[in-house]
């Protein structure tokens, strides 16, 4: 690790570790790292986020590049996003106008359709794990695969998963549910979030609360506030996400059809900048069996009893501003 990449900074922590922006000696191009501890942390989840992302390429996706070992963590080596979470600019910005959250939201679908049509659903979708990229104009990029499920590799999804303010009605039901129309509905969230700048199933007068959020979601209790101005059409998408019957919510390729979504869609996006992704970043990547190998021998419990956190370079403090930020459980 230390003979590829120089280390630069700390871009944040999780619930697994650090993340930290490096160089590459080499290329110098820069890379961001996660860093998990070796040992009992390296479990399900991790294997399913590295395998699943390793299988994603797509712009709108932050791409997987490798991973590694050092003495006392695995490490998952991938693209940079520049531009940091979606979620403090929203924090900036209070709320974004509908133009502005519309071009967000394609890049969101667009994403989300492209993991669903390699039969992954992504089950933590929310603005903390939309990143951006450092153009002027910017690229949303989604990352974090490690709730994610594969329709091929993995059982059907059961277990409640995700951030309380984002999960569908049938998550918290305790019965097999359709990961890909539960990501809608956290897409139905983001969307709601950068219009509003507040979650659209918390109660006002008591946000903490678990409880409500919970009791809100399953009454699909929301409302758009009165100074907040929202066209026809973009409510109309929200009221057909915001469906207790996953069987009766919109669908990703319905909301790819939907008015509000077609308007100021740019050209084929996806495929003229597909191109640019595979050229710029193919790598000599590793094979699934070498990525076995480094994730088994990283599982293996550490020697000496208690891991030393690698020390911070250049710690970032992200300016979290408000109680906005939501975890998962
Ligand atoms: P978790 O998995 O628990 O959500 P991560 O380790 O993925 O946490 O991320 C920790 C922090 O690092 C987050 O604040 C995120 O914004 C930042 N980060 C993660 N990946 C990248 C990346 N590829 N580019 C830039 N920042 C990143």
């Amino acid at each position: 690790m230390e003979e590829r990449y120089e280390p630069l900074k700390e871009l944040g922590s999780g619930n697994f570790g650090v993340a930290r922006l490096v160089r590459d000696k080499k290329t110098k191009e820069l890379v961001a790292v996660k860093y998990i501890e070796r040992g009992k942390k390296i479990g399900e989840n991790v294997m399913r986020e590295i395998i699943n992302h390793r299988s994603l390429r797509h712009p709108n996706i932050v791409l997987f590049k490798e991973v590694l070992l050092t003495p006392t963590h695995l490490a998952i080596v991938m693209e940079y996003a520049a531009g940091g979470e979606l979620f403090e600019r929203i924090c900036r910005a209070g709320r974004f106008s509908e133009d502005e959250a519309r071009f967000f939201f394609q890049q969101l679908i667009s994403g989300v359709s492209y993991c669903h049509s390699m039969q992954i659903c992504h089950r933590d979708l929310k603005l903390e794990n939309t990143l951006l990229d450092g153009n002027t104009t910017p690229r949303l990029k989604i990352c974090d695969f490690g709730y994610s499920k594969s329709a091929i590799l993995h059982s059907q999804p059961k277990s409640t998963v995700g951030t309380p303010a984002y999960i569908a009605p049938e998550v918290l039901s305790r019965k097999t549910y359709d990961g890909k129309i539960a990501d809608v509905w956290s897409c139905g969230v983001t969307l709601y979030v950068m219009l509003v700048g507040a979650y659209p199933f918390e109660d006002p007068e008591d946000p903490r609360s678990l409880k409500k959020t919970i009791e809100r979601t399953l009454r699909i209790q929301y409302s758009i506030p009165e100074h907040v101005y929202v066209s026809a059409d973009c409510r109309h998408l929200l009221s057909r996400i915001f469906v207790a019957n996953p069987s009766e919510r919109i669908t990703i390729p319905e909301i790819k059809r939907h008015p509000w979504f077609l308007k100021n869609l740019p050209r084929e996006p996806v495929e003229a900048e597909k191109n640019n992704v595979d050229a710029d970043h193919i790598q000599p990547t590793q094979n699934i069996e070498e990525i076995m190998k480094i994730i088994q021998e990283a599982r293996k419990p550490m020697e000496g009893s208690k891991v030393e956190e690698q020390s911070a370079v250049g710690v970032v403090e992200p300016n979290k501003m408000s109680n906005l930020k939501s975890n998962s459980i």
